[in-house]
């Protein structure tokens, strides 16, 4: 065999550009979209790499985009890592400060900013380190820029021909950086490979998690700046699947427009994307036919969406984990085979978090680190390892996340007998009352099953006689049945029977909506230092007014027991 041929981006870029050079990036413009060929993706990569050589840009140095899902962003996908430079995705979310750090940390030397962008990257500019020039992509206003070097990019490839010739890498070089969204601490930058990255991107045409062909058409509704949207854009080029790419157009409205003109077959979004998809369909007739699947990953997908996506449009969504540090698909929930689609058995198997794919180990602990059973019920932290799981940060040790090979993710589920696991919290949201953990993400996804209910968000408060006990934050709709002052005993009532009866909520705010990380997450951190601050009003059920919410003693029977 020829074990040393190198797994590399250039390979991906290659395959994709002469094997599917016909299929295509479409990007949403509005009313209609801008189609272009791999072909000349290709192309234009390579355009862009004589550029940014011609600008001084040589092997391991980080080129950031600071840009939307569009067709020039996946252009730089295959440029800066096939000249052996280092691509640095950045959210176009983060707060200016924390913006800056990123960038300051990764050392950039040169960022693409899309036009319309140009305004908050300005923002972080008085405070960047190592920034020499911003490229500019398609019209925007550079003054704001101020004194950094500015260049156009459509200039920039106008003035360079193609056929670049792509150097030959280590497969083991770097090729991507994301950083983390720091929901659980300051943003850890993670390093992919792009042996990493080819192997990700082979797994992710998979039968087993997208089985994406040349027939498939994805609507990339992922960002491009979180976790290499998926990886959706490489694995593509090695599927032949065309790409849709939404642009700034990222509400629920033109996105289903988006669906709709240019039939897309795939689509790849965090739950509270399709949460806004289905709110937006309530009212307005929107045709989803052409969808063969849907994916959701980023945060647990409560059992409600799927099955109104099911019953409404006939849309099964299949739930994936991952994480930044997992690059990130290592399981997405298709059910075992003979189970009936569409029933409820399927749903029993699609709200777990997903199915171990092919490549990837895992393993759940219990806080002394001993491996607990594949038993579908034994709870503990789930470690994972293998050839796309990253062993370390980026100028970080960060010792306690790591160890014998094995990534601590952080978070904290059950494994069953066939490998399909069940996220139930993260590692810090988990509530301990009475010695006995309550999972916030059960409650959380039963909450909004209450046809009343838009968001849940479930936190721990500190209690004098039980330690924790579960504060839940609810968004009511407006147009709910019931006042808010009432409303706490309803959704308890609700509760019951679904979960234990000290696992239900006696502590209840009602917010207008629920703080979210950049990438659309629940930010608990927010809500906590609102609860500390004193900031919720908070609605207290006496114990027995909701069919006695007291819980029931337990003892403190340590760590990650049963739930
Ligand atoms: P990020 O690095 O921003 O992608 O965040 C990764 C984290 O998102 C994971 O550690 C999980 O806590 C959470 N997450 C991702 N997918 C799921 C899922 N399907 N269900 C529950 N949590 C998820």
């Amino acid at each position: 065999m020829q074990d040393d041929f190198p797994l590399t981006i250039t390979a991906i870029l290659e395959h994709g550009s002469k094997v599917y050079g016909r299929s295509e990036c479409v990007t949403w413009q509005g009313s209609g979209g801008r189609h272009t060929s791999y072909a000349t993706v290709a192309r234009n990569a390579e355009r862009l790499a004589a550029a940014l050589t011609r600008l001084g840009i040589v092997a391991g140095d980080r080129v950031g985009t600071f840009c939307w899902n569009n067709q020039e962003h996946l252009e730089a996908y295959y440029a800066v890592p096939c000249m052996g430079a280092v691509l640095h995705t950045l959210n176009i979310r983060l707060p200016a400060a924390q913006l800056a750090q990123i960038v300051n940390h990764a050392e950039d030397r040169i960022v693409l900013v899309d036009g319309t962008l140009v305004p908050l990257f300005a923002a972080a500019l008085p405070e960047l380190k190592s920034v020499e020039a911003v490229i500019v992509i398609g019209a925007g206003e550079a003054p704001a820029l101020g004194d950094i070097r500015v260049l156009r990019y459509d200039d920039l490839l106008a003035a360079e021909e193609p056929g670049f010739a792509w150097p030959e890498l280590d497969e083991r070089s770097a090729a991507l950086i994301c950083y983390t969204s720091g929901t659980t601490g300051d943003p850890k930058g993670v390093v992919y490979s792009h042996r990493s990255t080819f192997l990700h991107a082979l797994s992710g045409q998979s039968a087993s998690l997208t089985g994406a062909t040349d027939a498939d058409r994805i609507l990339t509704f992922v960002p491009m700046f979180h976790v290499n949207a998926w990886g959706i854009p490489f694995g593509s080029f090695l599927s032949g699947a065309s790409l849709h790419m939404p642009g700034p157009f990222m509400a629920p409205g033109p996105i289903c427009d988006f669906i709709t003109a240019e039939r897309s077959t795939l689509a790849a979004a965090v739950p509270t994307i399709w949460q806004g998809i289905l709110t937006y369909g309530a009212t307005k007739e929107i045709d989803l036919s052409s969808l063969r699947m849907g994916t959701s990953g980023g945060a647990a997908a409560p059992r409600s969406l799927l099955a109104a996506f099911q019953d409404r449009y006939g849309l099964r969504i299949i739930q994936g984990w991952g994480m930044t540090e997992t690059s990130p698909v290592a399981g997405m929930a298709h059910p075992p085979v003979g189970v009936e689609l569409g029933t409820e058995e399927d749903l029993d198997w699609r709200v777990k978090s997903g199915r171990l794919t092919g490549g990837v180990q895992m393993r759940i602990t219990d806080e002394a680190g001993t491996e607990l059973p594949w038993d579908g019920v034994a709870v503990g932290e789930i470690e994972v390892r293998g050839p796309w799981i990253t062993g370390s940060y980026y100028l970080d040790p960060a010792p306690e996340k790591f160890h014998d090979g094995w990534l601590r993710t952080g978070d904290i589920g059950t494994i069953d007998d066939r490998g399909y696991f069940q996220i139930t919290d993260r590692a810090k949201d988990v509530i301990k009352s009475g010695g006995e953990w309550i999972s916030s993400v059960e409650l959380e996804n039963l909450l909004v099953g209450h046809p009343d209910v838009v968001e849940a968000a479930v936190i721990g408060i500190p209690d004098e006689k039980w330690s924790e006990r579960p504060l839940a934050c609810v968004v009511l709709r407006e147009d709910a049945s019931v006042q808010p002052s009432e409303m706490a005993a309803v959704l308890a009532e609700f509760l019951s029977g679904q979960v234990a009866r000290w696992q239900r909520p006696e502590n209840w705010a009602f917010l207008s909506d629920v703080p979210k990380t950049t990438v659309g997450k629940y930010d608990k951190k927010v809500l906590r230092a609102r609860f500390r601050a004193g900031e919720l009003s908070m609605q207290r059920l006496e114990p027995n007014s909701a069919g006695d919410a007291e819980p029931d003693p337990a003892p403190d029977s340590g760590p990650i027991s049963g739930t």
